[in-house]
């Protein structure tokens, strides 16, 4: 399950902006991520219980933010929205497409005390 490495990735992000900024708490995390992503929300979600326990961010309730996969269509000229990553061109049917969006995954926002 890459979800727990995932979550420790997060974790150090979190940790490190702790130092940095000299916060105690994490009440809230906003995470990003993309339909590309390959996340399993309920995975990820039961990860990073497991993960940040007994850490700052034990008590941090977790929004995710879904970002829509896009991508650039050749024969169209132009962006276009795709729920699958091997989806043809919603408006030409083709399949020229190259992913632009959607396989990103950030930590976006902290709440913090
Ligand atoms: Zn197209």
């Amino acid at each position: 399950m890459h979800e727990m490495s995932l979550c420790e990735g997060i974790l150090g992000i979190i940790e490190e902006h702790a130092q940095n900024q000299g916060f105690k708490k994490v009440n809230a995390l906003w995470l990003e991520i993309g339909a590309f992503a390959g996340v399993e929300i309920e995975a990820l979600r039961f990860s990073f219980e497991v993960i940040t326990k007994n850490t700052i961010a034990e008590q941090a309730r977790l929004h995710i933010i879904d970002i829509p996969g896009t991508a650039w269509c050749m024969q169209c000229s132009k962006t276009v929205a795709i729920k699958r990553r091997f989806d043809a061109c919603p408006h030409c049917g083709g399949y020229q497409l190259q992913i632009t969006g959607g396989e990103e995954m950030r930590v976006k926002e902290l709440e913090v005390e």
